[in-house]
């Protein structure tokens, strides 16, 4: 299996190939076709196993494919939300990579630090918007953060944000965004209520597992 059997895009088997990486790992060989049919996927995988790159990929070429179609302002049209700053960063920098022959813009938003930057960011107009829910929630009720044109949205580590306390934040989050996208669920493992969770918004499902 190489990626390129994978019907991925030049700009990103490109990137790919710049990377190093020349096969796909099993989440991202089962996943990447799904998400690229615009399925909603639940995923039950770890960090370590290539699941950034496997949402991170699909979400290059879905939204490459719509790019200069939109009028106005870039609008976010991607969103992933995860429960570390540590993650998120990781997160922006494989989009960073994978997507640089694309043209795509994204940027990271994390509590902890000043808003200033991550207000500027998102002013300027981004493409993909990497998230921790607390930071999320409060510039969102700040008004700069506009969902409407959210199509994708990427619920990553699901059982970390319940163990984490974030699990509220993270509903609260969904019921802001637009019903009408494609869901991408992934979570280490499924406690009752993070499969309630994916239950409620996942529309038929597509099940990856590794
Ligand atoms: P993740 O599980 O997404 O945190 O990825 C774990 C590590 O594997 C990261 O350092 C990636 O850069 C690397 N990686 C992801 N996919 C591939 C691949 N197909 N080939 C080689 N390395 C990869």
């Amino acid at each position: 299996m190489t990626f390129s059997k994978l019907s991925l895009i030049e700009p990103i088997l490109k990137a790919l190939e710049a990377e190093g990486y020349t096969t796909p790992t099993p989440i991202q060989a089962q996943a990447i076709p799904l998400a690229l049919e615009q399925r909603d996927i639940l995923g039950c995988a770890q960090t370590g196993t290539g699941k950034t790159a496997a949402f991170s990929i699909p979400i290059l070429q879905l939204l490459f494919a719509e790019k200069g179609r939109e009028k106005g302002p870039v609008a976010i049209k991607a969103l992933i939300l995860t429960p570390t700053r540590e993650l998120a960063i990781q997160i922006d920098e494989s989009l960073a990579a994978y997507g640089r022959f694309t043209g795509l813009k994204h940027t990271v938003i994390f509590g902890g630090v000043s808003q200033l930057a991550q207000t500027n960011a998102l002013r300027a107009g981004i493409d993909i918007l990497v998230a921790t829910p607390g930071r999320l929630l409060d510039l969102m009720q700040q008004g700069f953060i506009d969902l409407r044109n959210l199509k994708i949205f990427v619920l990553d580590e699901a059982d970390r944000m319940l163990d984490m306390g974030f699990i509220h934040d993270v509903k609260k989050v969904i019921q802001k965004i637009p019903v009408k996208r494609q869901t991408l669920f992934f979570s280490a493992t499924m406690p009752p209520e993070i499969q309630k969770l994916a239950n409620t918004i996942l529309v038929h499902p597509a099940k990856v597992e590794v």
